[in-house]
């Protein structure tokens, strides 16, 4: 199947080594696009590990689980990146159908060679 982030690559080519722990993402984008993937495809486990530690509480396994399976991800859109910022616009459908925006800047931060998610700002 494509890669759900919209990278036009093949998911297996794409997001699915780092949702496989094969390789990590090398950059802020990359996770974050696999971060979007693996919302997508409900993979809870991933979205918690990348996660920095300090920020993980909030935000449990069984919540992401939740928000992956209630949300029906459309399309995702990057708008301008950085090392340790990422701007997007993540497409959804609404709860009445229509096509629903969730516009966020990211913040992430690089650990021994790996790559967390700490927060964002939206919009
Ligand atoms: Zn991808």
């Amino acid at each position: 199947m494509n890669c759900p982030c919209g990278s036009g690559l093949q998911y297996e080519n794409c997001c699915q080594p780092y949702h496989l722990k094969i390789k990590a993402a090398p950059t802020a984008e990359a996770l974050m696009r696999s971060r979007y993937s693996a919302f997508v495809v409900a993979d809870a486990d991933y979205l918690s590990e990348t996660t920095h530690l300090s920020k993980r509480k909030g935000n449990s396994k069984d919540a992401y689980l939740k928000s992956a399976k209630n949300t029906k991800w459309l399309k995702l859109e990057i708008v301008a990146a950085n090392f340790d910022k990422v701007e997007f616009k993540a497409y959804y459908l609404g709860q009445h159908f229509q096509t629903a925006v969730l516009h966020e800047k990211s913040t992430f931060r690089l650990e021994d060679g790996k790559w967390y998610y700490v927060d964002g700002i939206f919009y």
